[in-house]
């Protein structure tokens, strides 16, 4: 039922500023868009609510980059690289990033510290000179006409003010600024099923000679816990695996549903509220369990992050959608901006259900069309990240950090491209966006060798 409403009178809303380019959300998407962008010499503001970057890289405490890498034939590569390698070289610097480690035998992954990923994106930012607006909550958009955007409105504490760009990029990960132009999204698998959110948290004071690779015996010991009728798990499948200092562990166990079963839904606050506690009250018992486990007798929460981890909401339309045949048939695109590594990896009630390419038979990498970008319907707004244009299923592989590093880059890149032609990021001369992109160090695929090394 609709609830009532009350009339909030009109106003006169102070300019923030006039920029060519402005990013709102400062995840993988947002930091690589900003950075491509202003790296073009283009004038490049970042907007995020939170006081630092990361997504929920940093703001769920994921602390593990997947994505960039992909399984070719049997051999481990990095496939995303560009701004991401400048991201990644700056977080080793600083200590915090680890070596890359093997899931489920069959792909890598990569942890790294948050707060050292917060410095390092800071620097990133700084480096290439593109402004950043902390502490500021996208609220709303104008439009010049139904198909440009005049200016986004942001809430901070100074009250309501207004960002004017030339061209936009929604890396909000919920597809905000697309929705408030009137671009046509999905949610979920449109049947208002969505990908489960997790509460991530991480601990500390592990024995890390007693845990040894507990990440293999856990799942076994959860077993024969619910057999035992001591613990019951929200789901199966649960991630447990050191940091940098195997003294501390991340731990991804928990699922967020609806009292009807379905998942929280990222965007509905009352959902977000009984999300955050319940998700909090999972991790505890969680951690109860662990404490259970060999080497885990004396560690502690050390974090609990400043919000759940969501996997999924809008999904923007473009003027194509990543299908999850394109990701397991690794399909090539004319148009494409970079590649996706990582599998299909759906959190459905209960489990997480990963689904691969063929492996060794395939190159196990899929390409990312830039029509995926472009939101039908709207000029001068690109979509990166977690939700631009896929189906639920290709969304369930390409939402991960590596894919939203490449987006990213694209888009920021293609923003500035539009900015040189005159023309609306649609229209550009894609051949060019992918020389570019390849200039700056980016692995598009095509006809490109798939880089050495990890
Ligand atoms: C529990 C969990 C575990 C995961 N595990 C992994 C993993 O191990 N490895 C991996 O690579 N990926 C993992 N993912 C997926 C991955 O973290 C995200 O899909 C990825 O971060 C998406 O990047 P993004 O830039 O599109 O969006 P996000 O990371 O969601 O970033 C969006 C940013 O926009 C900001 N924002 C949103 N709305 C507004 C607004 N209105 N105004 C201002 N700012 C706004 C947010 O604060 C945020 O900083 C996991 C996700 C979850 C939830």
């Amino acid at each position: 039922m609709p609830l009532p409403t009350i009339t909030e009178p009109a106003r006169q809303i102070p300019l923030y500023g006039e920029y060519e380019v402005a990013v709102l959300g400062g995840g993988p998407a947002g930091i690589a868009a900003a950075v491509a962008a202003a790296r073009a010499g283009r004038r490049t503001l970042l907007i995020e609510r939170y006081g630092f970057l990361g997504g929920m890289g940093t703001a769920a405490g994921v602390t593990n980059f997947c994505g960039l890498h992909a399984n070719v034939h049997g051999e481990m590569r990095r496939v995303v690289r560009g701004v991401a390698s400048e991201l990644l070289t700056r977080i080793d610097r600083l200590g915090g990033l680890n070596a890359p480690h093997l899931i489920l035998g069959k792909i890598l992954a990569q942890a790294y510290d948050t707060a050292a990923y917060k410095i390092a994106a800071d620097d990133l930012l700084a480096h290439h000179r593109a402004d950043i607006l902390f502490h500021a909550l996208g609220a709303g958009a104008v439009m010049e006409d139904e198909r440009r955007i005049k200016a986004l409105m942001v809430e901070t504490k100074a009250g309501r003010q207004a960002v004017r760009a030339e061209i936009f990029i929604d890396a909000s990960g919920d597809g905000d600024l697309a929705a408030w132009a009137g671009a046509r999204f999905e949610v979920g698998d449109n049947r208002g099923g969505m990908l489960y959110p997790s509460m991530m948290f991480r601990l500390n004071g592990v024995d890390p000679q007693q845990a040894g690779e507990a990440w293999r015996s856990i799942p076994a010991l959860m077993q024969a816990a619910e057999e035992a009728g001591t613990h019951r798990f929200p789901r199966r499948g649960a991630i447990v695996r050191p940091q940098r200092s195997a003294i501390e562990w991340r731990v991804n166990f928990t699922q967020l549903t609806r009292p009807d079963g379905a998942a929280i839904n990222g965007l509905e606050v009352d959902d977000l509220t009984r999300g955050e506690i319940e998700g909090r009250r999972q991790a505890l018992e969680a951690f109860h369990f662990l404490r259970t486990v060999p080497g885990f007798e004396n560690s502690y929460i050390v974090d609990l992050p400043p919000q759940l981890g969501i996997r999924e909401t809008r999904r923007v339309i473009g003027d194509i959608m990543l299908s999850g045949e394109d990701v397991l048939g690794c399909a090539s695109f004319d148009d494409s901006i970079g590649v996706n590594g990582w599998p299909i990896e759906s959190h459905v009630a209960g489990d997480v259900i990963f689904k691969f390419p063929p492996i060794p038979g395939s190159r196990g990498f899929n390409e990312l069309p830039y029509r995926m970008l472009t939101p039908s319907g709207i000029d001068n707004l690109l979509v990166a990240g977690r939700c631009a244009s896929m189906t639920h299923d290709g969304q369930s592989a390409a939402r991960v950090s590596g894919a939203c590093f490449a987006m990213g880059e694209a888009a920021g890149t293609a923003a500035a491209l539009a900015l040189s032609g005159n023309a609306v990021p649609r229209d550009i001369a894609v051949a060019r966006l992918q020389t570019q992109l390849k200039a700056q160090g980016a692995f598009i695929g095509r006809d490109e060798q798939v880089p050495e090394g990890l």
